[in-house]
């Protein structure tokens, strides 16, 4: 099957004054269109520093990232963020919802800045809430949820544009077992409607093991999760 996104010999430092702080060295992945990957790895490892790469979020030191045959770097500020609205789902590790507009708003908003009515963004919004357990709370605030229910709005954000592949930083880290169970069959259904691909950040075992692949970054490094050896 046709790789979706992918990434070559990623390095990663950050510079902050005269302390280099290397995260990524040498890092290249290649996720297949509908392909489910678990990252795991130990607080601080560089997680989050990966996905915001694969995202366009942020950029590596050196190294590229492309999506669907287009290098990333290459794109102009505005071209990148189309293609991240038209193509790509992030959840990020702190929900980052929009603080002065309600449940329904935020997850309508992605739908917004593709240009669809008020209306037509606010009915597809209203089926994902539904789907992630949350019609009851669309009118409200960020700041009026608890952080659970922020993290399913944030989810239902991620998934309401039906993007080809869904970057998610932790997406059950705050949810209890059943919710987060919800949260993977919803993701599921997607994916198997639309042939969405995931990469999931996660400390959840339970999650990784459901998907097709399970990698770890250590030292820097992405490797294979599976045992050196085979149990004889
Ligand atoms: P993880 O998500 O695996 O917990 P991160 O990718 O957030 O790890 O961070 C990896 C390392 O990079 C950490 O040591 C962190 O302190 C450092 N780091 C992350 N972001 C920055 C930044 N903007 N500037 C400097 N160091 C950073
Ligand atoms: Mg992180």
């Amino acid at each position: 099957m046709q790789d979706v996104l992918l990434c070559r010999n990623i390095h990663k430092t950050y510079n902050e004054g005269s302390t280099a702080t290397p995260v990524l060295h040498d890092v290249s992945l290649s996720i297949k269109a509908g392909e489910h990957v678990a990252i795991l790895g130990s607080s601080g490892s560089g997680k989050s520093t990966l996905l915001h790469i694969l995202g366009g979020l942020d950029q590596p030191s050196s190294g590229e990232v492309e999506f669907k045959g287009h290098k990333l770097h290459t794109l102009s500020p505005n071209a990148l963020a189309k293609l991240r609205n038209d193509e790509m789902g992030f959840i990020y590790q702190f929900h980052h919802l929009l603080g002065e507009f309600s449940a329904l708003e935020n997850v309508a908003m992605p739908l917004r800045i593709r240009g669809l009515s008020a209306k037509a963004a606010q009915e597809k919004a209203q089926v994902l809430l539904n789907e992630v357990g949350l019609s009851h709370r669309q009118a409200h605030l960020p700041s009026a949820m608890s952080g659970g229910e922020r993290q399913r709005v944030a989810i239902a954000r991620a998934l309401v544009t039906e993007p080809s592949v869904v970057l998610a930083d932790e997406p059950t880290g705050n949810l209890d077992d059943s919710t987060g169970e919800q949260i993977y069959q919803l993701l599921t259904s997607l994916s198997e409607k639309k042939k969405t691909a995931f990469v999931v950040v996660t400390h959840d075992i339970a999650l990784a093991s459901k998907m097709d692949r399970v990698l770890k970054i250590k030292d820097g490094q992405l490797v294979s999760n599976q045992p050196a050896q085979e149990p004889v």
